[in-house]
C-alpha cells in the first residue's frame, strides 16, 4: 500500500516536473516559413548588407562602415526578469560580436531604453570604440557603465548625423503601446532615466527613455527601422523608405485597428514595398542557434504571434508587390547590391 502511494507520486512529480520543462519550451517563432532569406555567399565590394541577432538588433555594413541598432545579446531568464535583477552578460556579447564578426563600429544606436535595445549598447561600444547614439535616458544607462563622455552623443528629433556614407537620422516615435492598462503603466509610465544606471538592477529599471524610429539613407537605397510597434500620425512623413525593418512584438494583442493604424502610420507612409519584420522571437530564447517564438507558457496566455502572422500574411494578399523577408541569424544578407556597370 505504501509503496503504491509512493509510486503514485513519484508519477506525479515526475509528470509535473515534464509539464514544467514542457511550459520552458519554446514553440517556433510566428513568421511565415516561406518569408526567409539565406545569406549571402560572397557579398560584392561596396553592398550594403544587414545581419541579424535576433529582437532588433542589426548591424549594418557597405564594406568601409559598419554600424548597429541595439546590440542587444543577453538574455536573462523569466525568474531574473520578473523578480530578480538583471546586467549585460558579457559572455553573450563577446559572442553575438564574434557572430556578427565585428569588432569597429562607428555607431550603436538604442531604439529605446529598455533592457532588451539598451542594456548592452555601452558595451558594445567600449568593446568597438561606436559612439553610442540616444536619448538622455540611453545617456544614463551609458553612464552607469562607465562610457566615456566622449563616446555619448545625443540624439536630437530629425538632425541627420553621417556616419561615413550613412546618413541617419532619428525621429522621435511611440513605444508599441500594451493593451493591458496595468503593463502599460510598469512598462511605459514615468519614461524618464534622470540617473545612471548602475546594473545589476531590476529589468524595469531600464525605463522607455524617449523612442526613436531610425531612418537611414546611403547611395545604394534608403530604409527604416521602427523597433516597436508604435506610431505617432503623420511622424514618419517625408522619410520616404525603400525597406523598412518592422517592429511586431505584441501587435497581435492589440486591437485591428491599432494594428492597421500601425501598417498605415509606418509602411504605408514611407512607401516601402520590402518588408523585414524584426522583434518577434523570444527574448528569454538562447542568443545561439535557430530563432524560437515565445515559451509555451506564454502561448497559453497569448496569441500575439498567430494573430500578427495572419496580419502582415493579409497585408501581402492585397498588395502582390509586397515582398516579406525574414532574416538569417547572424549571416550577412546583401540589403543593396551596388550597381552593376
Ligand atoms: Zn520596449
Amino acid at each position: 500500500m505504501k509503496r503504491a502511494l509512493l509510486l503514485g507520486l513519484g508519477l506525479v512529480l515526475f509528470g509535473l516536473f515534464g509539464f514544467s520543462l514542457f511550459l520552458r519550451s519554446y514553440t517556433s517563432p510566428a513568421v511565415d516559413p516561406a518569408w526567409r532569406v539565406e545569406g549571402a555567399n560572397g557579398i560584392p565590394q561596396s553592398a550594403v548588407t544587414v545581419r541579424y541577432t535576433g529582437t532588433s538588433t542589426l548591424l549594418f555594413s557597405d564594406g568601409e562602415t559598419s554600424w548597429m541598432i541595439d546590440g542587444w545579446f543577453s538574455r536573462p531568464g523569466l525568474i531574473e526578469l520578473l523578480f530578480g535583477e538583471i546586467e549585460p552578460d558579457l559572455e553573450a556579447i563577446e559572442y553575438g560580436l564574434a557572430q556578427n564578426e565585428v569588432d569597429q563600429l562607428a555607431v550603436v544606436i538604442p531604439v529605446h531604453s529598455h533592457y532588451d535595445h539598451a542594456m548592452d549598447a555601452p558595451e558594445v561600444a567600449k568593446r568597438t570604440g561606436a559612439m553610442l547614439l540616444g536619448s538622455e535616458s540611453t545617456a544614463n544607462i551609458a553612464r552607469g557603465w562607465g562610457l566615456p563622455e566622449s563616446q555619448i552623443q545625443i540624439a536630437q528629433n530629425h538632425q541627420p548625423v553621417q556616419f561615413g556614407q550613412f546618413t541617419i537620422t532619428l525621429i522621435e516615435t511611440r513605444h508599441f503601446q500594451f493593451p493591458n492598462p496595468a503593463v502599460a503603466e510598469r512598462a511605459l509610465g514615468n519614461p524618464d532615466i534622470r540617473e545612471p544606471v548602475i546594473p545589476p538592477v531590476p529589468a524595469l529599471d531600464y525605463r522607455l527613455g524617449q523612442p526613436y524610429a531610425v531612418h537611414v539613407s546611403h547611395p545604394l537605397g534608403s530604409w527604416l527601422i521602427q523597433g516597436s510597434a508604435g506610431y505617432i500620425q503623420g511622424g514618419l512623413e517625408g522619410y520616404p523608405s525603400d525597406v523598412v525593418f518592422l517592429g511586431t512584438g505584441g501587435l497581435g494583442t492589440q486591437t485591428a485597428k491599432y494594428r492597421e493604424t500601425y501598417w498605415d502610420e509606418t509602411v504605408e507612409r514611407v512607401g516601402a514595398k520590402r518588408i523585414i519584420p524584426v522583434h518577434w522571437d523570444s527574448l528569454t530564447g538562447p542568443i545561439q542557434g535557430p530563432f524560437t517564438g515565445p515559451s509555451r507558457a506564454a502561448s497559453f496566455l497569448s496569441d500575439d504571434g498567430e494573430k500578427n502572422l495572419s496580419f502582415l500574411k493579409a497585408k501581402g494578399s492585397e498588395d502582390p508587390a509586397l515582398r516579406f523577408e525574414t532574416l538569417p541569424r547572424y549571416d550577412p544578407v546583401i540589403l543593396f547590391a551596388p550597381a552593376s556597370d
